[in-house]
């Protein structure tokens, strides 16, 4: 007997999922932070996309490793390089929140070709980064359905 199964198809499971049961934790760095600072920060974390926030911790902007990788060519002083100037900034930003659905959540990082977005929390003003959503975690969860279906 295995519960799921007989209770949801694949496609309501599918539309059950949302992005709070799979997202990853942010790395946030502050709009003042240094382009090096940066580089440093994404290796230590360990992920491919950093948020920039505000000193109210709200979003501002969000970092990819191409963004780092084009603006080390040729400079030598990425020490004096704050992040706010090579950022994608709001209101440019795609984001999503955690009652979202993680379909969504995938549809818009491929309309728009980026590897993640920001999850966004819902009870305060302004932008609280609460959480990150990758095409790692839809791998994730695309294998998770698959288990729970036994494919
Ligand atoms: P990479 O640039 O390393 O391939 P992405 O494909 O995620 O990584 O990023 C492509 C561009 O889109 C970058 O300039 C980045 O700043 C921007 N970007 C990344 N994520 C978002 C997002 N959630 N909203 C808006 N722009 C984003």
């Amino acid at each position: 007997y295995s519960g799921k199964k007989q209770v949801h198809s694949v496609g309501d499971e599918m539309i059950g999922m949302q992005v709070g049961d799979f997202q990853s934790t942010p790395a946030v760095v502050t709009e003042h932070s240094s382009v090096y600072d940066a580089i440093c920060q994404m290796f230590l974390q360990d992920v491919g996309t950093l948020f920039v926030v505000d000193e109210k911790a709200c979003l501002t902007g969000v970092l990819s490793r191409k963004d780092l990788l084009r603006t080390s060519i040729g400079n030598t002083e990425l020490e004096k390089i704050p992040v706010h100037v090579i950022m994608t900034r709001m209101p440019n930003i795609v984001y999503c929140h955690k009652k979202d659905t993680l379909l969504s959540a995938a549809r818009k990082m491929i309309d728009k070709q980026i590897d993640s977005l920001p999850v966004i929390g819902t009870a305060t003003e302004g932008l609280e980064v609460v959480g990150r959503i990758t095409k790692t975690n839809i791998t994730a969860a695309f294998l998770t359905l698959a288990q729970d279906h036994e494919l």
